[in-house]
């Protein structure tokens, strides 16, 4: 699922909001952020489980480090899959995500 453009500043000013250290990669301290991927995966379960994780992506340009962070536990993915604004939480129309 792709993040719309116009959510993108709101959704990395609440990342750095909430990461302790955003300026500091921790394989090659590089000091510039970790990029946001604009678009949301999920990780699957192993074997016969249908259950899924929508996850938002950051890795580093210098490196490739990357780190995942829970979309439902940050408030972007609801539980039925909707896309939610970074700042007032509500939800946004699917014909906005494509
Ligand atoms: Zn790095």
């Amino acid at each position: 699922m792709r993040i719309p453009d116009a959510f993108l500043p709101a959704l990395r000013k609440k990342l750095h909001e909430k990461m302790k250290h955003p300026k500091a990669c921790p394989i090659c301290d590089a000091t510039s952020p970790l990029a946001l991927n604009s678009r949301i995966f999920t990780m699957s379960e192993y074997g016969d489980g249908d259950h899924t994780f929508p996850l938002l992506v950051l890795a580093c340009e210098t490196c490739g480090h990357t780190k995942f962070l829970s979309a439902v536990m940050l408030n972007i993915i609801n539980l039925e899959g909707a896309l939610l604004h970074p700042e007032t939480g509500k939800r946004i129309p699917r014909w906005e995500t494509k």
